[in-house]
């Protein structure tokens, strides 16, 4: 005991030896997230192309400048809008460490507007309820809130009511710039080669089929696109999208007697049955819980299409969901019978678990690192999917980390100063750790 306790305090040591020697970064995460807020780059729905939308471009392209301006090598935008860069190691063979690769996603969600986001910061932070100033109805409350307790003397960045604050995930880009910052002005700290990448289009399903992985060169990665402090995540959901379509018979309403068949009333019928018969929707639902999620609608008299999200982390969950679907369309389907329906449904992406469960060592480097940064780390899944998801299918495993940031996609959203620099610590720890036990 006595052992691991003097072991433990010479570590500590260590440890603190080594943060009084680090130089700070050229401009702190703080600052440079406060500029990527300002740039509009929420994606959309749909667009049919890569980038959805024009505006994202604006971010990679200031992005693609700062990072020559870190001396990251290789760097280049992509057709798609993928910002790709090198940062090059420091040990005296870099082909011993393997190449680790940071993601994080240049859009913000199109559920509510990211358009001039006008940043607040609460300064010293004292425990209550937080206001926001221009929709008074919009309140981060502390009861909703648990983490809040953790932020007492921290600044806390806001919107101000109207929008989002995009701290999803231009923290994770913040936070790998400022990163590769501080590598830059501490040449004392050794790494092997690290893979930057920026993304469009995370929320609107991107073009993670086209990522390069090849070219990037990077054998693991992580994308920085978490939640709170010491959230770190090797489980994502497992999910596939379902598609219900009514099929009726359509005429002119004023010639239709005993000729209309109306799809919508069978559309609607099929919907009203969800809140008895699917008892997991994601309002019912948290943590390991799959759920069940009609989530847009056509309607028409001659089609009427609903959508619906399935997902579980358990791949033989989605089955089971998949028969409680095809009960309510039974049940539909007896009350009008005249209505053709059919049901169809496609993969989306699978819980990222079934490969990482082999490469263990991703996520206890990263629990060490957040250590180091001095955060209690816990593996959680996301009830979500990440770029990482689906690079993951692909096979390059890719665990995601936290970024300090709080009620993402919507105004309530927020991250503080200590969330962003800690998160940024922990990256600095994690490529050292990956150094130190490659050698
Ligand atoms: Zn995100």
């Amino acid at each position: 005991m006595k052992r691991i306790i003097s072991l433990f305090s010479i570590a500590l040591l260590m440890i603190a030896a080594v943060s009084a020697q680090t130089k700070a970064p050229s401009e702190s995460a703080m600052d440079r997230f406060l500029r990527y807020v300002k740039i509009d780059t929420q994606s959309a729905e749909d667009a049919g192309k890569w980038p959805s939308t024009e505006k994202q471009l604006v971010l990679a392209r200031l992005l693609e400048t700062e990072l020559k301006a870190l001396g990251v090598q290789n760097v280049r935008i992509s057709e798609e809008g993928i910002v790709y860069g090198m940062v090059p190691g420091n040990m005296p063979d870099n082909s011993k460490v393997p190449t680790i690769g940071f993601i994080a996603h240049m859009d913000t969600s199109p559920a509510v507007s990211g358009a001039n986001v006008n940043a607040i910061i609460h300064k010293n932070y004292q425990g209550s309820d937080i206001i926001l100033p221009n929709d008074k109805t919009q309140v981060i409350r502390v009861d909703q809130n648990p983490d809040l307790k953790n932020l007492i003397g921290d600044d806390i960045i806001t919107a101000d009511g109207t929008t989002l604050l995009g701290s999803d995930d231009k923290s994770g880009i913040a936070e790998v710039m400022t990163m590769i910052d501080t590598l830059r002005n501490n040449p004392q700290i050794k790494h092997g080669n690290i893979a930057i990448a920026f993304t469009p289009d995370e929320e609107v399903g991107g073009p993670m089929d086209k990522f390069d992985i090849q070219g990037w060169g990077a054998k693991f990665a992580y994308t920085v696109d978490g939640e709170q402090l010491g959230d770190i995540s090797n489980e994502t959901w497992s999910a596939r999208t379902a598609t219900v379509t009514f099929t009726g018979k359509s005429t002119h309403p004023g010639t239709a007697k005993g000729i209309m068949i109306n799809s919508s009333y069978a559309a609607g019928d099929f919907l009203s049955r969800f809140p008895e018969m699917v008892p997991n929707r994601p309002e019912t639902t948290e943590g390991r819980e799959g759920f069940i999620h009609p989530y847009s609608t056509a309607m028409s008299e001659e089609t009427s299409t609903i959508k619906i999200l399935l997902r579980n982390f358990d791949i033989n969950g989605l089955a089971a969901q998949e028969e409680a679907v095809k009960r309510v369309i039974a049940e539909t389907q007896k009350k009008y019978p005249n209505v053709k329906v059919d049901y169809k449904s496609e993969l989306g992406y699978l819980n990222m678990k079934e490969v990482l469960k082999d490469y263990p060592q991703l996520t206890d480097y990263a629990i060490e690192a957040a250590k180091r940064a001095g955060i209690t780390a816990e593996l959680r899944p996301i009830r979500g999917g990440t770029d990482g998801s689906r690079l993951t299918a692909r096979g390059l495993p890719t665990p995601n980390l936290f970024t300090g940031g709080h009620n993402f996609h919507g105004k309530l959203e927020f991250n503080s100063r200590k969330g962003l620099e800690r998160s940024t610590e922990t990256l600095v720890h994690l490529v050292q750790i990956w150094a130190e036990r490659s050698k």
